[in-house]
């Protein structure tokens, strides 16, 4: 009995302890407040602010304080800290000067259901804890597959990003081929040097690696080279190796190159091949005629990647994986657990964590419904052919200011360099570069294609208008005429 009293009375000294955790509603309105206040000045004060700063590259002191050391810390000292060590340093892509890389996004209405989805913090795992969340997120699989044309049982999973989508399509496409060890190095996958990083990391991880890679050499468009393709297939086909991924880009990370992906549906189909397309920066252009026009054939897709992060301007965090053949993506990740046996229900959806490797996850879907719902599609397309339109009058403008381009540009991504007669031009094409870094109001990145030294325009952000655009011409005019 005394033992009891003992441990009843250790636990509520505990519960007295943690009390801190539960914000009592008038201090949630204090904070709530301060939070406020520090993203609306983030947000009004934007234009002003730079899309680079060279700043906090080098440890300083004053990043002591992001130390868990046990001190407690008030809220608007907090935010301060943030404001001066993370908001101020480095690349900013809230900004819509950000026009390197690809562009990020970061619509406001996607904050408010972030923050909304933290509050309630359903488990959007699995349909048994959360039907409502697992069905939001299933009307969204459902949205995107029919912008890719995909006409019946497809599925997909809103996943963290690109990276992890292309992983998952990768492990579904070893499933759907029933590949074991053994016929590891006899399986050929063909991709292009234009490919994203993020494809042979996902190779690596699954242990795909070791499959015969061939680099399919471009066309002078930067799209894949099919008459190489078809010929490298054959010769593979005639040494008794197995064809097994065709790796399509759907807008190419470097310059924005969209494959021709109606001809390539078409040879995979002919050879048996498992067709991906990796449309994480071009996917959301589907929303556009213009898009619709360049990614026709995108439906033949046995795997499709697009990223919200990207073409649909959401905060970092949200990318989506759509696998034609739903079997596939559940064969591939589907697991029983035991304490998962309640889960199994009559009105069957299929569950976040049946088609995909994670289990207790955020509920993403939120911060893309909630801004499509409340928005409409509308302005999210207009914002897309925006960003096209863009790219051509950059691409035209950049010209007349004497500057070498690659091709017109598919979607909203320029390739463009400044020829010199004699010296060192990628030193000097650098050189302009470091300048308008140096500057910051714009950022525009680089990217090296057959050692040549490119620069690159990418319009996505959802805050790069005309302004922005004429000032890096106006920067870059500057530039050449020193
Ligand atoms: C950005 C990108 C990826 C990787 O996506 P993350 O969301 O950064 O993980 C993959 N492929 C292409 C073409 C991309 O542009």
């Amino acid at each position: 009995m005394t033992n009891s009293s003992a441990l009843i009375s250790t636990i509520k000294k505990l519960e007295t302890e943690s009390l801190p955790l539960e914000v009592p509603a008038q201090q949630r309105a204090t904070l709530l407040k301060e939070v406020d206040r520090y993203t609306d000045t983030f947000l009004n004060t934007l234009p002003q602010q730079k899309a680079y700063n060279k700043e906090g590259y080098e440890r300083t002191e004053a990043d002591d304080a992001f130390e868990i050391n046990g001190d407690q810390i008030q809220l608007d000292d907090l935010i301060q800290l943030l404001q001066e060590r993370v908001d101020n340093t480095g690349l900013n892509p809230a900004s819509g000067g950000h026009l390197g890389y690809i562009p990020a996004g970061g619509i406001y209405t996607s904050a408010l259901a972030d923050y909304i989805a933290a509050v309630t913090n359903r488990y959007s795992g699995v349909f048994y804890a959360s039907p409502g969340a697992v069905r939001i997120e299933n009307v969204l699989i459902r949205w995107i597959g029919k912008l890719i044309g995909y006409s019946e049982n497809f599925g997909g999973n809103i996943t963290s990003g690109g990276s992890l989508a292309n992983l998952i399509s990768i492990a579904a496409a070893r499933t759907a081929f029933k590949l074991k060890g053994v016929d590891i190095k006899s399986s050929v996958i063909y991709i292009c040097q234009q490919a994203h990083h993020s494809i042979l990391k996902a190779l690596k991880l699954t242990g795909l690696d070791e499959c015969i890679i061939r680099v399919i050499d471009l066309d002078p468009f930067y799209r894949m080279d099919l008459q190489i393709l078809r010929k490298q297939i054959e010769r593979d086909r005639a040494e008794g190796l197995r064809p097994f991924i065709l790796f399509a880009n759907a807008g190419s990370t470097d310059v924005g190159a969209v494959d021709p992906l109606e001809e390539m549906g078409t040879i995979a189909k002919e050879y048996q091949l498992w067709f991906h397309v990796d449309a994480a920066y071009g996917g959301f252009f589907l929303m556009t005629e213009e898009g619709r026009k360049k990614m026709k054939g995108i439906n033949q897709a046995d795997s499709v990647i697009l990223d919200p992060h990207k073409g649909l301007f959401l905060p970092y965090g949200s990318g989506m994986v759509m696998v034609k053949n739903v079997q596939h993506l559940f064969e591939a990740n589907n697991f029983d657990a035991n304490y998962m046996q309640d889960s199994v229900g009559e009105n069957f959806e299929y569950s976040p964590a049946q088609l995909s490797p994670e289990l207790s996850r955020h509920f993403r879907g939120l911060r893309m419904w909630l801004p499509l719902k409340l928005h409409g599609p509308k302005p999210f397309a207009a914002c897309l052919d925006e960003k096209i339109l863009l790219a051509r009058y950059f691409y035209e403008k950049v010209k007349k200011i004497g500057f070498q381009t690659g091709p017109e540009p598919d979607l909203s991504i320029v390739i463009f360099w400044y020829e010199l007669t004699e010296g060192n031009a990628n030193e000097y094409n650098k050189n302009i570069i470091t300048k308008i870094q140096h500057d910051g109001r714009v950022f525009i990145s680089s990217t090296l294609i057959k050692e040549k030294f490119l620069m690159r325009f990418a319009a996505l952000s959802f805050r790069t208008h005309l302004k922005q655009v004429d000032l890096l011409l106006s920067l870059l005019e500057e530039s050449v005429q020193k």
